[in-house]
């Protein structure tokens, strides 16, 4: 796909821009749809396939509610999370819970709700246990250290405050079992923004051993391995998407390699995907306010990164089209920034860009993963409108922007009227 290409056109963005004023995310659902089969058809030749969508990469119901018609679960990792999966149905075993530092209201939460608890640590075997009770069902989150390497967003596995050590998982198995838990999980998520399909068939590897290993050390019967998510996006027009063809492939080799020659099947494979599923099927749409020139040249949006924390963060690319000018030579070098009072504000740094004039639409590209989900209020930024661009071409907005109402509906005014200093 050419990297300008787009599911809208200028005047169809200009219509709406009518209703719902920039900045905003506008999400296309049928390449969301197109994406999930196509994702669900190559990994249909794993045993027991399922995916749970990583509800942080876009917490929005229409989104899950989409989702949850193509077949997929949701991973959760907080309360709002587990609520917003409970309020378009999305329950008992189709949620994955897997949280850290968790605290006891989530773990009742997610135990009520009949989710796959997946635990982070070997203290909260206890926690659970002698709180709430530990559910038929648990999953523990392995860390394999310095048996791994890491990426730049997730680190080191050794230095990571995630998962479990491999003599603590066995312990974990061990001591549960006798705690009369009956059925057993294992996950494990040590890589983020992936576009390597080895890294995903060398985890799979890994934990298929583990399990021959537990069943031999603990006699526990894993009854599945979640592989957890991290499969990367083409962010830059340099790179290419990942094969999931290729991916599963690798998967079932390794599965009858391991799996199946030790006899320790049926064991069936989880993922739990976010940005691959959403990402590059969200754009944040923002109007040009100002455009000046010192010692280089800006071009001041009426987005910031509030809306789209990732160029900031990670200093990540995402590509950018100036509607009704694809095809117009690229002849400035520019920053592009937001109002937020941080010089890290910045979409893009000395790209270049067709001549832009106050007023041009700009597309960023790849918002729907991580966009407006990271979003935040300071500086007094609000978060922006998410519309939905419907198969059948509808648009429409699934959450409003925000109001400086909403900013400071957390304040009390009749207190600080009393308030004396
Ligand atoms: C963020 C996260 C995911 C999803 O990661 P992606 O990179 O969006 O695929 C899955 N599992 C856990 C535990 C996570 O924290």
């Amino acid at each position: 796909m050419n990297t300008d290409d787009l599911p809208f056109t200028k005047k169809e963005i200009e219509l709406v821009i009518e209703t719902f004023p920039t900045p905003f995310h506008i999400y296309d659902e049928k390449s969301i749809r197109d994406n999930a089969r196509r994702l669900k058809k190559a990994f249909s030749i794993l045993p027991g396939f399922k995916e749970f969508f990583a509800v942080k990469a876009l917490p929005n119901p229409f989104i899950l509610k989409v989702l949850k018609e193509e077949g997929f679960g949701t991973d959760c990792s907080s309360f709002p999370e587990l609520v917003l999966s409970e309020k378009v149905g999305i329950v008992g075993e189709d949620i994955m819970f897997t949280s850290n530092d968790t605290p006891l209201e989530e773990f009742k939460k997610a135990k009520q709700l009949g989710a796959i608890i997946n635990l982070d640590d070997f203290s909260h075997i206890d926690y659970v246990d002698k709180s709430i009770g530990l559910p038929s069902l648990l999953c523990f989150r392995y860390n394999p250290g310095p048996e791994r390497s890491g990426n730049v967003i997730i680190g080191d596995p050794k230095e990571a405050k995630y998962g479990m050590t491999k003599n603590q998982l066995i312990e974990a198995y061990s001591i549960c079992k006798k705690k009369g838990v009956k059925r057993f999980g294992l996950h494990t998520m040590i890589i983020s923004n992936e576009l390597h399909e080895d890294y995903f068939i060398e985890t799979a590897l890994m934990l298929f051993k583990l399990v021959k290993e537990i069943n031999e050390k603990t006699g526990v019967k894993i009854e599945f391995v979640n592989l957890g998510g991290g499969i990367g996006i083409p962010y830059k027009p340099t790179e290419k998407p990942v094969s999931y063809e290729k991916i599963a492939q690798g998967i079932k080799k390794a599965y009858t390699d391991i799996i199946e020659k030790n006899r320790v099947m049926p064991l069936k494979i989880f993922m739990e995907c976010g940005r691959v599923i959403t990402g590059p099927y969200g754009y944040l749409i923002t109007t040009v306010r100002h455009v000046k020139h010192t010692y280089k040249e800006f071009i001041g949006c009426d987005a910031c990164m509030a809306n789209l924390m990732r160029p900031a963060m990670y200093g990540a690319y995402h590509h950018i089209t100036i509607l009704g000018k694809e095809k117009n030579k690229k002849t400035k070098t520019v920053d592009v920034t937001g109002s937020l009072c941080e010089n890290n504000d910045k979409f893009a740094i000395n790209r270049k860009l067709p001549d832009i004039n106050i007023g041009d639409i700009l597309v960023i590209h790849k918002t729907g993963a991580h966009g407006h989900s990271m979003g935040f209020n300071y500086n007094g930024k609000l978060r922006s409108a998410e519309l939905l661009l419907r198969t059948n071409k509808e648009i429409i907005p699934i959450r409003r922007a925000e109001t400086p109402e909403d900013y400071v509906s957390t304040l009390d005014f009749v207190a600080l009227k009393k308030f004396n200093v």
